[in-house]
């Protein structure tokens, strides 16, 4: 589990130590927004809760390294493009190009973003006087006990609930294919106080799925030259047909190349840079890719 989280969010020193009790109405592993929701709606109907996230605080891989930093980076370089199409435009400044977002002021502020929201959450659980928060690890042992042990494996606690609730989320996959360890994913991205402060100057997004599309729309947006490789035959698989025709043509229009029915099947590194084999053609001229999310 160590190592899970390069950096913890920030959490209260109260949430380090062992349950209080041992015994709960509803144990609830994991602080998502899955999770902590349900924690606060039962403790309100008067149970008493036991609330378990490895990470110290609540949010999940949403506020960790999703939903709030990927939209929080977005709505900087978003407001960038309102000021340069809208004010300047306007004014008739002749440098619109020129006033940009940099990569690693547009990391700072969703770093603050997500500080102040997990200080907001400390304060929301202690709102909750029949929550316990508690940062560890927490194990099934069988359908009315938990083993819960400090992440650093300091100690180790045996509860007991009349309800589980599970809510652990998910994570990030690996494509299987060699050379899947040279792609980075959303936590190097977006990651609390981890994310990469220097951004290539272009980029292969491996899936386009929703998250894809939007990372090439937000980088696309910063002058990155943004490729999305997709197996199936459409981007936004599942989504109306109509929908996904108005994404691909602004997505076209901001500069990104949409690749479908193509599978990437290798990835190498070469003189620096990431080499993509597509069903057996290489690819060339891509720097860095961001693996499936
Ligand atoms: C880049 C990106 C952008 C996204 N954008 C959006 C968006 O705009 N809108 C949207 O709706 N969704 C978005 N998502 C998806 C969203 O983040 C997830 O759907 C959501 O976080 C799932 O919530 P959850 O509570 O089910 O699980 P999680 O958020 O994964 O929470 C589960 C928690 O349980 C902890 N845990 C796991 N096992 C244990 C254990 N044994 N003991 C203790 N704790 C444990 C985990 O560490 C985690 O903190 C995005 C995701 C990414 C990666």
């Amino acid at each position: 589990m160590l190592g899970k989280y390069p950096v913890f969010p920030p959490t209260d020193s109260e949430f380090e130590d062992p349950p209080k009790l041992d015994k709960y109405d509803v144990v609830v592993i994991g602080g998502g927004g899955g999770g902590y929701h349900g924690a606060f709606e039962l403790s309100k109907g008067g149970l008493k809760v036991l609330m378990i996230d490895d990470k110290g605080n609540l949010g999940g891989n949403c506020l960790y390294e999703g939903c709030i930093p990927s939209k929080s980076v977005y709505m900087t370089i978003y407001l960038m493009e309102k000021i340069r199409g809208g004010i300047l435009n306007s004014v008739g400044n002749k440098d619109i190009n020129a006033v940009r977002v940099l990569w690693e002021n547009a990391i700072d502020h969703k770093d603050n973003v997500q500080y102040i929201r997990y200080l907001q959450h400390i304060r929301e659980i202690k709102e909750h006087e029949n929550v316990d928060f508690v940062k560890g690890v927490a194990e099934v042992i069988d359908e009315h006990r938990v083993r819960v042990r400090a992440v650093d494996g300091s100690w180790s606690k045996d509860i007991e609930a009349r309800q589980l609730l599970i809510a652990t989320g998910s994570a990030p996959i690996r494509i299987p294919v060699p050379g899947a360890d040279l792609a980075i994913g959303s936590q190097e991205l977006f990651g609390y106080k981890t994310s990469y402060r220097k951004i290539p100057s272009d980029v292969v997004i491996i899936g386009g799925g929703y998250i894809g599309v939007e990372v090439a729309s937000v980088l696309s947006s910063m002058g990155i030259k943004a490729t999305i490789v997709e197996m199936l035959p459409r981007i936004l698989a599942g989504w109306d047909n109509e929908i996904v025709s108005k994404i691909e043509e602004k997505l076209r229009s901001k500069g990104v190349e949409v690749l479908t029915n193509s599978k990437v099947v290798g990835i190498r590194s070469e003189g620096g840079r990431r080499l993509l084999s597509l069903r057996g053609q290489m690819a060339v001229g891509v720097t860095w890719l961001v693996l499936r999310l």
